[in-house]
């Protein structure tokens, strides 16, 4: 299907930042997409243009509400200098599903991954192509009706922004620590927990700055319900390996369905490894680290791909994992992910999606 989207280029392009002097989501290419929704007139007026300032009413929904969606995915540049995507469609399917809880119209998957092929194409040189590094998408959704009435938006943006970010890893895969929270919760059954919302942000930030106040870089959150059973971590997924089984948490409708959880289970299976999606409580862990068969953890996201976890503080007990360092099996699964990913892996999934073919399902 061909989609009108118009293209205004920018006439002053910016210096392209240095690969060793890229900080996650500080610098933004020359364009971005943008497109509107009017009640009764659905998505219209699609076009790529300089990426600039939005304007918008101090009365906008979402200022007051937080009717807000959005996605991270990244683009990537093989050795060869071809532009990859991974798994796109499932981040703008997610995107539905996100759109769906937050009663925020859908959109066209087909006409988002076209204005997303084309705007990469545009700011194609963008794509870092040092090892590590990659251009990280932000898609969004923002509700920019001017009425302080609580209901559903008749009027939205809908825009895609690039960031090229460096290598997660400047010093090579690092363990990080991680604060288990027992005062705040994220998320409950039936809440927002599952949508990719600006609100779950805000409402952990509390617990993120207290938890970092002790050293810790990163929270576990636990079931808002039970106070534990495990849900997720910051903005991973979390698995564990517990006597040679992986285990991470079923989706039980408070966390993110996470892209990479997903493509993790899926190598792990491949692998012919043991995994189980289930309720893990703490006191699982806990059993486990003493008994000594709790033998790796780690987060999974699209920031970081691999995150490995060294240690686990719960109510003050240190539960060090692999004794603080990278596990055998974080390593492997990293290194195989963000080898697809670059394209150095042969990809025996189909999750690669080439710039030039990404029209085609
Ligand atoms: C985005 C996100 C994740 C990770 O999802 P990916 O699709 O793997 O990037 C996990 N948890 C939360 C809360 C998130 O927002």
């Amino acid at each position: 299907m061909a989609h009108n989207i118009a293209v205004e280029r920018t006439t002053a392009p910016k210096k392209k930042p240095e690969a060793s002097s890229l900080v996650f989501g500080k610098q933004f290419t020359d364009h971005m997409f943008i497109m509107e929704y009017t009640e009764g007139q659905g998505w219209h007026d699609m076009r790529i243009v300089p990426y600039q300032p939005i304007s918008l009413d101090p009365a906008a929904k979402v200022f007051h509400y937080g009717q807000t969606v959005f996605e991270g995915m990244k683009a990537y540049k093989t050795p060869g200098g071809s532009a990859l995507l991974f798994r796109p469609f499932k981040n703008l399917q997610r995107l539905n599903r996100s759109n769906a809880r937050l009663s925020i119209p859908p959109v066209d998957e087909d006409l988002a991954m076209a204005a997303l092929k084309k705007l990469l194409e545009i700011d194609e040189d963008w794509i870092p192509t040092d090892e590590g590094t990659s251009l990280y998408i932000r898609p969004f959704i923002i509700s920019t009706e001017a009425t302080l009435g609580v209901s559903p938006s008749e009027s939205y943006y809908f825009i895609i922004i690039l960031s090229p970010v460096g290598s997660y890893y400047a010093e090579g895969i690092n363990p990080v620590t991680i604060y288990v929270e027992s005062e705040y919760v994220r998320a409950v059954p039936g809440g927002v927990g599952n949508a990719k919302t600006g609100g779950n942000y805000a409402a952990g930030l509390k617990a993120q700055e207290e938890a970092s106040g002790k050293g810790y870089s990163q929270v576990l959150w636990l079931d808002g319900v039970h106070r534990k059973y495990i849900e997720e971590v910051g903005s991973m997924n979390v698995f564990f390996k517990i006597a040679g089984k992986v285990v991470t948490p079923a989706l039980n409708g408070s966390i993110l369905d996470g892209v990479t959880r997903d493509s993790v289970l899926q190598v792990l299976k491949h692998w012919g490894i043991d995994v189980e999606e289930r309720a893990v409580s703490i006191d699982e862990l806990v059993e486990a680290y003493r008994k000594g068969t709790l033998e790796e953890a780690f987060g999974t996201g699209t920031a970081a791909v691999i995150s490995p976890i060294g240690e686990l503080n719960w109510r003050g007990d240190k539960l060090t994992l692999n004794g603080g360092r990278t596990g055998p099996l974080s390593a492997r699964v990293y290194d195989f992910m963000t080898g697809i990913q670059r394209g150095t892996v042969e990809d025996p999934f189909g999750w690669i999606v080439r710039l030039e073919s990404a029209v085609n399902r």
